[in-house]
């Protein structure tokens, strides 16, 4: 039996991959992909303390190398599903390659973009649709881009946009951003940035790639054909639960309740970062969560399975 089993390699995975190898535990990661989640898709992190105007992918290989330094085993596994045990029989990861027992489960699935939801946009995926800059930003070279959304994701990625793109376009659905005020300073500055507010895109037009928006005006209603020749798209983002046993307490949007010390309502099932409920989602609040998790999970494992009294 693991002493614990980690879910997802965000930076909330890999640092509690960090804490856990240090601390001698017999740990696992189970990462569908290659570790990094969303970070591993962010152009430069300029807020991780330390590393000013880091790339994501950079940070990431970071962390990845310094959790497999101290010895963290990581396995490139979907899990499908958790089965909660009872008593001291741990509880079971089931991945699409095996099947894992440990003594706490820590669930850091992180979250994935949202999608708009209007017509053009599932079949314009890769053809004028994108929702990582980092990836696809430099098929974009002398065009002109819209950006959807009003947060640090749209204004950050917007202004990396700007490498590449003659002219970058923000369509936001109110009449101001909700980003960090040092990047909206930045992005309103930007010669190659301009607005429009109080808009929605309707659909997202061209054959075979995107060439027009339909944009609608919130406050008059007004219908609009808008000429871009790809849209980026960072209207926020959903957590990944859906592997997650219906027995532990969610928000009405699906993210993970925990305490203070990252337990969820279930003994033994901890969760950290982006997946739980919480008011910043920064990769540094996503460290903090798996440092404390980690913490917790040592207490638990030693007072539930090797108290004497307990037993
Ligand atoms: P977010 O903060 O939730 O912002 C989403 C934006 O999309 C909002 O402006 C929202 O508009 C808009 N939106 C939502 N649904 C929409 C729809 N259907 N149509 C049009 N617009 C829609 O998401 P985020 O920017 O991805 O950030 C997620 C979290 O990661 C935040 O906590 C953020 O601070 C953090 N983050 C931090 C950094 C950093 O610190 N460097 C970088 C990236 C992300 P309203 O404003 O009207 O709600």
């Amino acid at each position: 039996m693991y002493d614990l089993i980690i879910i997802g390699g965000g930076p909330a995975g890999l640092t509690a991959g960090i804490y856990a190898a240090r601390a001698k535990m017999n740990v696992v990661m189970l990462e569908k992909m290659m570790p990094g989640g969303n970070v591993s898709i962010t152009a430069e992190v300029e807020n991780y303390p330390g590393t000013p105007g880091i790339s994501g992918p950079e940070l990431i290989v970071n962390m990845e190398k310094q959790a497999r330094d101290f010895g963290l085993e990581i396995k490139s596994e979907e899990v499908l599903s958790i089965e909660v045990g009872a008593g001291t029989n741990g509880h079971t990861v089931k991945s699409d390659a095996g099947e894992y027992t440990a003594k706490s489960i820590l669930i850091a699935t992180g979250s994935s973009p949202r999608r708009l939801g209007c017509p053009g946009e599932e079949e314009h995926i890769g053809r004028g649709v994108s929702y990582c800059a980092t990836c696809d930003g430099a098929f974009y070279r002398d065009k002109h881009v819209a950006v959807v959304g009003g947060g640090d994701s749209a204004v950050e990625e917007g202004l990396f946009l700007t490498k590449f793109a003659s002219r970058v376009t923000i369509i936001h659905r109110r009449d101001r951003l909700r980003a960090t005020k040092i990047i909206q300073e930045k992005a309103m500055k930007h010669p190659k940035i301009d607005f429009i507010w109080e808009s929605v895109v309707e659909a997202i037009e061209g054959t075979p790639t995107v060439n027009n928006l339909k944009i609608k005006n919130v406050k008059t209603g007004n219908v609009t054909d808008f000429a871009a020749d790809g849209i980026f798209i960072f209207v926020g983002y959903i957590p990944g639960t859906d592997f997650v046993p219906g027995l532990v307490d969610k928000d009405q949007s699906g993210y993970l309740i925990t305490n203070m010390e990252m337990r969820t309502n279930v003994p033994g099932i901890f969760a950290a970062g982006d997946i739980i409920v919480k008011k910043q989602r920064q990769i540094v609040t996503a460290c903090g969560d798996a440092a404390t998790a980690i913490k917790s999970i040592e207490h638990y494992n030693e007072w539930y399975f090797e108290d004497e009294q307990y037993l």
